[in-house]
């Protein structure tokens, strides 16, 4: 049984994760994973937006990590992306992100529910008692949905984020994740099976298992990320993820290389 390849990983420049590229792969090998692809989280349009992502002066050094990754360890395959942050009104910026560089997918995630409010931010979870959960649950599948609709990404990250610090609304949470799979696969978008959340409060893989049940029925295919942000990270927990996958239906999970997508039996 194979492990997949895993596409949601970090490097130090992000600031808030430690280890170069190289580092990662070096993991990756020890760990048996065939395939790697590395999804910083990308400069915004001004530096300063937030205290953790690269610099816009750092994309390049960046984009040479992972060519020195794949120098280094030629027997793994490593692909080249972004964790691109969703926001209304940063359509031509993500484009402009993605003409610099041939990445082989981008990420879109959606972390802001508002102009400066992070939901997933630690230093943040104050905010959480300020709001009602279910309009701040609604708002953040609002902007999942709409990032799934802009075909702007391969892939949607960690598609129920909100549930991170386990701040669960009352109410049916099945009418936006079907709104949002819907979108999904009429864009063709895919998403990710990303393990962190086992490794939060609400302990539990990114997105749920009704919500993978949903997204298996409306045929909205996978991939599998660890985001990791330390070496030793990658790959973690994908045993348990592969279960769920095959558990709630899956067969298959995607791969991507030039922003084209192949489907690998599970
Ligand atoms: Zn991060
Ligand atoms: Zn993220």
């Amino acid at each position: 049984m194979a492990i997949p390849a895993d596409y949601h990983v970090h490097t130090r420049l992000c600031q808030h994760a430690v280890g170069d590229a190289t580092d990662y792969a070096a993991h990756a090998l020890r760990a048996g994973l065939p395939e790697i692809g590395f999804s910083d989280h990308s400069p915004m349009p001004r530096d300063g937006f937030d205290d953790w992502r690269m610099r816009l002066d750092q994309l390049d050094e960046y984009v040479e990590q992972v060519r020195q990754a794949r120098r280094d360890y030629p027997g793994l395959a490593i692909k080249l992306a972004l964790e691109t942050d969703y926001l209304p009104g940063h359509e031509e910026w993500i484009r402009d992100l993605a003409a610099r560089h041939p990445w082989d997918y981008l990420i879109g995630s959606v972390h802001y529910v508002a102009e400066s409010w992070d939901l997933d931010n630690p230093k943040k979870i104050s905010e959480w008692n300020r709001r009602d959960r279910w309009e701040v649950w609604t708002a953040y599948f609002e902007r999942l949905t709409a990032a799934a609709a802009s075909r702007l990404f391969d892939i949607i990250g960690h598609a129920d984020l909100c549930k991170k610090f386990c701040f669960y609304p009352q109410q049916d949470c099945a009418p936006l994740f079907r709104r949002f799979l819907e979108a999904a696969r009429s864009s063709a978008a895919v998403i990710e099976l990303n393990t962190a959340g086992l490794r939060k409060d609400c302990r539990e893989i990114y997105p749920s298992p009704l919500f993978l049940q949903l997204a298996a029925q409306a045929g909205v295919p996978i991939t599998f990320g660890s985001d990791a942000h330390a070496p030793e990270e990658v790959g973690a927990n994908f045993a348990e993820a592969m279960r769920l996958a095959r558990r709630t239906g899956y067969t298959h999970y995607c791969r991507f290389t030039q922003r084209q997508r192949a489907v690998e039996a599970l």
